[in-house]
């Protein structure tokens, strides 16, 4: 079982891979920078629903905003640096780039975490050790 942490870094990492970085820095701002949920969406062209839902989210992962601050604020920097695996067709189809297969966008993350685990737990571990070694960039 993974630590909360890993879940965290994982979650983020696969919405990385799948070129959702909106929702990443949305997340920054929103917890790093406390800026509201409706400033975050419209900033990153998402709803305030789903701020708040991703919020949510990371909250349940690391059980408590304290911690979920502290890992995005390190995180966030080497995770940005993550270059998706996918490319978006139309505003309801992504394409896999590793596997060749189209997709609704919806499913994206769910094929990347199991077809493509193996990069997924690449990118954690290099992750980890770059956020061990606190080399961070300077804020975004
Ligand atoms: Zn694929």
């Amino acid at each position: 079982m993974k630590t909360s942490i890993e879940g965290l870094l994982e979650y983020l990492i696969v919405k990385a891979l799948a070129g959702k970085e909106n929702v990443i820095k949305a997340l920054m701002d929103y917890f790093v920078y406390s800026e509201s949920p409706s400033i975050v969406a419209l900033k990153y062209g998402l709803s305030k629903h789903q701020v708040r839902g991703y919020a949510q989210r990371i909250v349940e992962k690391t059980g408590s905003v304290t911690r979920a601050k502290v890992i995005l604020k390190y995180a966030t920097p080497i995770v940005l640096k993550i270059k998706p695996i996918t490319k978006k067709l139309n505003s309801s189809f992504i394409k896999c780039l590793l596997c060749g297969e189209e997709l609704p966008l919806q499913i994206v993350e769910d094929h990347i975490r199991k077809k493509h685990t193996s990069i997924v737990e690449d990118y954690l571990q290099s992750t980890v050790e770059l956020m061990r070694k606190n080399i961070v960039v300077d804020r975004l």
